[in-house]
């Protein structure tokens, strides 16, 4: 799957993107990121990207003219649906970051930073816009790295042949519910013993404790 990140920070993403899962999936080929400096595609001096508000209020708004030209470059790249990650939009979740995955070999993230975009180019390019949830954030790069991962989860390959999203929370193997706590070695630790059910090797108890526990 190919991700295409508009922003005016690129920078803020490789150390996440480099490295564990994600890195894997980069070198396995199942996972592509690109990413566009908003600020390069700017006809103002010094690359002006901001301007203030019609109407007066408090901070700044991306101005639509670089929005504008580095969402129509990308859009030659990547045919996928063009997404802003915004608080206002739909709220991403187990089913939403799935359906992402099975329906789309590619999108577009689009980043906002200070009080937001130009209005007119959620008009003229968004697609949909989407929220990891009902807070605010400084920018759309953290919201748009959390897309990235939640969706990438749910590409065949990239939790490993044996592993699958399903099993996790919120999936289909648990029900859509909560996953039960997990215990390693050592089995006592700071007094605290590992529940015996989970070391007696009876697979069915096992299972049934499990069950038992899940929220
Ligand atoms: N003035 C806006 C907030 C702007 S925050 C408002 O009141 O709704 C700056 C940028 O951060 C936004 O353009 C958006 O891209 C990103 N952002 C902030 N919170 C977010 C969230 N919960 N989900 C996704 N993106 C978010």
């Amino acid at each position: 799957m190919r991700f295409d990140v508009c922003t005016l920070f690129p920078d803020m993403f490789t150390s996440y993107l480099d490295d564990s899962i994600l890195k894997r999936a980069q070198d396995e080929g199942l996972l592509e990121v690109h990413f566009h400096n908003i600020r390069d595609y700017s006809e103002e001096k010094h690359g002006k990207v901001d301007d203030t508000p019609y109407g007066g209020g408090a901070g700044m708004l991306m101005t639509p003219q670089p929005l504008y030209d580095c969402i129509t470059a990308v859009k030659k790249l990547n045919k996928g649906p063009v997404i802003y990650m915004s608080p206002r939009g739909k709220k991403l979740s187990h089913t939403r970051a799935k359906r992402y995955a099975r329906r789309n070999d590619s999108l577009i993230l689009l980043c906002g930073r200070y009080e937001g975009i130009d209005e007119r180019i959620c008009d003229l390019l968004v697609d949909e816009e989407l929220s990891i949830g009902d807070y605010v954030l400084t920018g759309g790069e953290l919201a748009a790295m959390v897309v990235i991962d939640a969706i990438s989860r749910f590409i065949p390959g990239v939790l490993g042949d044996e592993n699958s999203a399903e099993e996790d929370s919120f999936g289909r193997r648990l029900g859509g519910k909560k996953e039960y706590p997990h215990y390693t070695k050592p089995a006592v630790f700071k007094g605290l013993e590992v529940p015996e059910v989970l070391r007696s090797g009876h697979h069915a108890e096992i299972e049934k404790w499990r069950k038992g526990k899940l929220r």
